[in-house]
């Protein structure tokens, strides 16, 4: 069974993030620019959101934290958003969900300028994604098939089970393990909770994804042996943090599998990072 060391990979990714800032800023370019909006307290956030700010600091990336009361009004929120996609020296903005109540989402989301969104949850960049068109992809699917290859694990003419329908994973997750490519290519099921016989359907699977949101949901009678198994699901349960895959036992079964913690958790923030990194080549004509 090969370990899938996301922690490992994100570092390196990190590393070549900071290697190509450092070079170009010594030529003289401006660093890449990355606004953070926070509004509210949600101690999840701030920790997520402290997470992403140290690791722009330590790429090189500047990091413009924009932190609102949960008082502000839908106006201000749009009003920041509009200065943010008006401003030069910022590539990307980020705009921490969830929002506070009575704040709407979508309508702050629908207004990222869409060659800023760097999380990819625009509907401009979610079409481009469908369309096979260049854009930015959410960070935690990229992170997942950038893993795949970086552990040379191709799903071309692979059957693949996404467990979860998401935005933000299951769905651009899919689109991503359909589309052409050595890492892409594969014949994808996406299941949710309606599906019949989600066993069945996983068995059947050479790759298997869990974005479900619950406790060691995929246990080792639903994988077929030799099966390549990635586990998004992050749990807080009272022996401490796990995933949506029941670990210990379907280790022995997969002949790959990703660790929760050190898994696909730290290369969402790596992919962020390469997502602005992309931006900024692209504001200023460095591809
Ligand atoms: P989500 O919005 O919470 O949705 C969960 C999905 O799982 C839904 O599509 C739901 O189906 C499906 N589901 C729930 N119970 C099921 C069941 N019994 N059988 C089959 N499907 C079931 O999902 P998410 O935001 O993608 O998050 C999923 C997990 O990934 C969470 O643990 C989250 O913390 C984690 N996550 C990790 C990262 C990371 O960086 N590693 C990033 C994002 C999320 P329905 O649509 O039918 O309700």
């Amino acid at each position: 069974m090969k370990l899938i060391d996301g922690k490992k990979t994100a570092q390196d990714i990190r590393a070549e993030i900071k290697a190509e800032v450092a070079s170009r800023t010594a030529q003289g370019v401006r660093a890449p620019g990355l606004a953070v909006i926070l509004v509210g307290e949600d101690p999840a956030s701030q920790v997520y959101v402290r997470n992403k700010e140290r690791a722009c600091q330590d790429a090189g990336i500047r990091s413009v934290p924009h932190r609102l009361p949960a008082s502000t009004s839908q106006e201000e929120l749009m009003a920041l958003i509009a200065r943010l996609n008006a401003d030069e020296s910022v590539d990307g903005i980020l705009l921490q969900l969830p929002l506070p109540k009575g704040l709407d989402a979508d309508r702050c989301l629908l207004a990222i300028d869409p060659s800023k969104d760097v999380d990819g949850f625009h509907p401009e960049s979610v079409g481009r994604l469908v369309q096979g068109l260049p854009g930015f992809v959410s960070c935690t699917p990229a992170g997942i098939i950038e893993l795949l290859s970086r552990y040379d694990l191709p799903t071309e003419g692979k059957k693949a089970v996404v467990i979860g329908r998401s935005n933000i994973v299951g769905k651009p997750l899919a689109v991503l393990l359909a589309r052409p490519g050595r890492f892409g290519n594969a014949t994808v099921t996406l299941c949710h909770s309606r599906t019949a016989d989600l066993a069945k359907e996983c068995r059947e699977a050479d790759f298997v994804f869990a974005a479900i949101g619950r406790p060691r949901f995929v246990t080792a009678d639903m994988v077929k042996p030799g099966a390549v198994v990635v586990d998004v699901g992050i749990n807080r349960t009272e022996q401490g943090l796990c995933g949506d895959v029941d670990f210990e036992a379907v280790k022995d079964k997969c002949s790959a599998i990703t660790p929760v913690p050190g898994g696909v958790g730290p290369m969402t923030i790596a992919m962020l990072l390469k997502n602005t990194l992309q931006s900024w080549r692209q504001r200023l004509g460095l591809c």
